[in-house]
Formats: C-alpha cells, structure tokens, sequence
C-alpha cells in the first residue's frame, strides 16, 4: 500500500503551508488569547485551496477532491489554526446535506453562499439531554399552513454564535401518527432564533453555542430530503467525519512533535542541547513512532473511503479514536520535552493540548466509537 504523495498533491500541499505559514500562523496565539472567531477572510480563502467544497462533486459546485487529498490537507490547516479547520468543516457538513438533499430552489439560494466561505454555517443535532444518543432527538416541529414551528434547544453547536444559516434535527409526526426525525433549513436571523456562547477549554477561535429555537417558522420548501428520514441524512456522512477527525488531531500532533524537536535542540542544559539526553530522545522516538503510526491510520481510512472498501466503517472509528487519544499524548510529551516553558502560554504546546482534547468527544465520543468498532467484528451491537 502505498500513500506517498503525488506531485498534484505535494503541490498542493505546499501552497497551503505558504499560505497558513505567511498569512495565517503569525496572529493565532493572539485570536486565540482573545477568544476571537477566526476572521472570515481566513475562511474564504480556504476555498481557494480546495478545503471548501473538496469532498462535494464537481457538478455541485465543490471540487471533488479525493477523501485521502482532502485528508491531508485537512491536517495542514489543523497543524497550523484548529479552530479555523472547525469552522469551515462544519459549514462544509451543512452544505453537503444541502447539496444531497435539498431542492433546486434551497441550493441555489445558500450553496454558492456558503462554498465561497461568505456564509458560515452550522450542524445543529446534539441537545441538552441527547449526545450520544443522538437518535432520540427531543427539539419539535409542527407543521403549519406554510411550513414548520420549531422549538426547542440545540447545545454544544460549533458556529452557533456566528452562522448564518444552519441545519436542525427536529422530531416531527410522521404520516402513520408517529414521530421520526426531520431536517430543516433555518437562518440565524429568523424571528426566535437565538444563541448563548459557552465557554470552554480550547479552540476559543471557533465558537461554541446553545441555539434556542422559540416558535421559529420556516417555510416548506427548507425542509431536507423526506419526513421522518433525516436520521439516514446524519448518519451518512459519519464516516467521512471520523476520518477527518483523525486527520485534525494529526495536524496538532505533528505540530506537537516538530515543536519538540526545535525545543529540544535549542534548550541548552548542563551545557549540552537537552535532545543530546537519551531520556529526551526517548520521548522524541516515542513521538515519532506515534505521529506515524497516527498517520497511516488515518491515511488507511481515507483510502478505504475511496475506494468504497466495505471496512472503511471499522477503519474510520478505529482512525478517530486511536488518533485523537495518541495526539492527547503527544502533546504531552512535547509539553515534558518543554519543561517549565511547555506549561505556559508563551509557547503553543499547551494550546495543543487544550485544542487536541475536544477531539476525542466531537464527532462521536472514542468510548462510541470503540463499541462500533467491536461491534463489526462480534455483530453485537452494545447500543441497541
Ligand atoms: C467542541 C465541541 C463541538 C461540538 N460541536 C457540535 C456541533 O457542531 N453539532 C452538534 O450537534 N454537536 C456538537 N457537539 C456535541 C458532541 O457531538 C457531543 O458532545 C458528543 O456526541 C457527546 O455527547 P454528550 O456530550 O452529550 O456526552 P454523553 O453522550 O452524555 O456521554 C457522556 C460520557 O458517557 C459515555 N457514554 C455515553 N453513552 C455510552 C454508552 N452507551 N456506552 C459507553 N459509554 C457511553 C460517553 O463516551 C462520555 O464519556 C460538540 C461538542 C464539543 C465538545
């Protein structure tokens, strides 16, 4: 199996390093110490190097991107700024829903909006009392002369404080005189929409939410793909989103690593660079061996996606679990090789620590996703 990049790919590669290096890398610390969104001009040029709209196909307007190609550039932008790799991803979640399962009128009027990076927007499926089971979705909508009221609570929404428009899971009753799970399309600026801020550990430049929905009317034509069906409509883009999940924690973790290595050749002790220490090279080698074995799963994934590889199921949870928890740990160890200075916020390794951590909840938590990985192996499912 071979992942080496092609030239097509390196060239790629090498223009978006320019960029986030030049433009992007010199005002990170300072968005991120004070908790401010990522600008969006930063957003829009992501679609310049294929980041929005890559995986889409070209008939709707993205660039068809191979899964590993987008994987990899995905890692780019996450070694550099992870909030900014949220905030596109997610509004690049929102706008393949829209694609696949929105009628001509609805793409037309948000899609160009959203692939040229001038509309964010967001994901809205977790609850205040629904996460994993992500199922059992309690937000309402009832049908009205003209569409949809909904209402209800939508918690822990990336791009909630900044989108503009979004997607939301609402249960809704279905023909038989039960309810199933719907997908409407809303704007941040309807009459009832409303979000709070939250706060939280890391990633302070991409922010976090709780949408409240009071009796907000949209209107018939925003309702995606079939009543009661939207769940298939969530749970079709999970693996794609495991795998890129695993990509982001590698971006921080080879960040984590080159840190180290510029540390522990520079930092002068006992009259020696401490990387001249065996302990030191010890965590270094450590480091190494994981990044790369980080990066063949999460290339093995990509791969499996590609070529529709009926095991990609497997690999992808097995990507974003076993990657998201090797990158916690190499952060850790960067943060050891750093000493006193790793622990402060004059060097960026605490900041990868913080922004690592949210990787092994997001995207379905990595106890989630262990279960299903067993689960293709025992046909037991430990979930329902
Ligand atoms: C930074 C961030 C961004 C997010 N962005 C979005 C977003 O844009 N849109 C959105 O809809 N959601 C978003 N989420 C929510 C995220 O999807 C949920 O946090 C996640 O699915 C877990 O749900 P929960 O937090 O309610 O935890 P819970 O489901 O309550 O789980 C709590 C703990 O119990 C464990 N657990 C739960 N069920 C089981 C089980 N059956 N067996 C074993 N262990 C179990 C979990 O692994 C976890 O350790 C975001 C979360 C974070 C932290």
């Amino acid at each position: 199996m071979d992942f080496s990049l092609d030239s097509t790919q390196v060239a790629l590669k090498d223009s978006l390093r320019r960029y986030l290096e030049k433009e992007v890398a010199p005002v990170v610390d300072r968005y991120e110490a004070q908790k401010e969104p990522v600008p969006r001009a930063f957003v829009a040029a992501m679609r310049d190097f294929g980041l929005i709209g890559g995986l889409m196909p070209e008939k709707d307007g993205g660039f068809g991107l191979p899964t590993t190609t987008y994987g990899m550039l995905i890692a780019e932008v996450a070694r550099v700024w992870p909030s900014l790799r949220s905030v596109f991803a997610v509004s690049n979640l929102a706008s393949f829903v829209l694609a696949e399962y929105g009628n001509a009128a609805l793409r037309e009027k948000y899609l160009p909006r959203i692939l040229s990076g001038e509309a964010i927007a967001c994901f809205a499926l977790s609850e205040p009392n629904i996460g994993s089971d992500a199922a059992n979705v309690q937000t309402r909508a009832e049908r009205t002369a003209n569409g949809w009221r909904i209402n209800g609570r939508k918690l822990y929404i990336t791009n909630g404080p900044i989108c503009d428009l979004g997607i939301v899971f609402v249960r809704t009753p279905t023909s038989d005189g039960k309810h199933g799970v719907s997908c409407l399309v809303f704007e941040s600026s309807m009459p009832g929409v409303s979000c709070t801020p939250i706060g939280k550990m890391g990633m302070h430049s991409c922010p976090l939410g709780e949408l409240l929905f009071d009796n907000v009317e949209v209107p018939e034509e925003n309702l995606l793909g079939a009543p009661g069906e939207a769940f298939a409509i969530a749970k079709q883009h999970l693996n794609v989103g495991r795998s890129m999940a695993a990509f982001s924690a590698l971006g921080i973790a080879e960040a984590a690593l080159e840190a180290a290595i510029r540390f522990a050749k520079d930092r002068v002790q006992f009259g020696r660079p401490i990387g001249s220490f065996q302990l030191v090279q010890q965590m270094i080698a450590d480091m190494m061996t994981m990044v790369e074995t980080a990066r063949l799963l999460s290339y093995r994934s990509a791969d499996a996606i590609d070529r529709q590889d009926p095991e990609n199921k497997a690999l992808c949870s097995m990507a974003k679990r076993y990657v998201t928890d090797i990158t916690l740990r190499v952060a850790e160890l960067s943060l050891q090789v750093h000493g006193g200075a790793g622990y402060t916020t004059l060097f960026p390794v605490e900041r990868y620590y913080r922004d690592a951590r949210h990787l092994c909840i997001a995207e379905g938590t990595n106890q989630i996703q262990s279960m299903l990985v067993a689960q293709t192996a025992l046909g037991l499912s430990a979930l329902r």
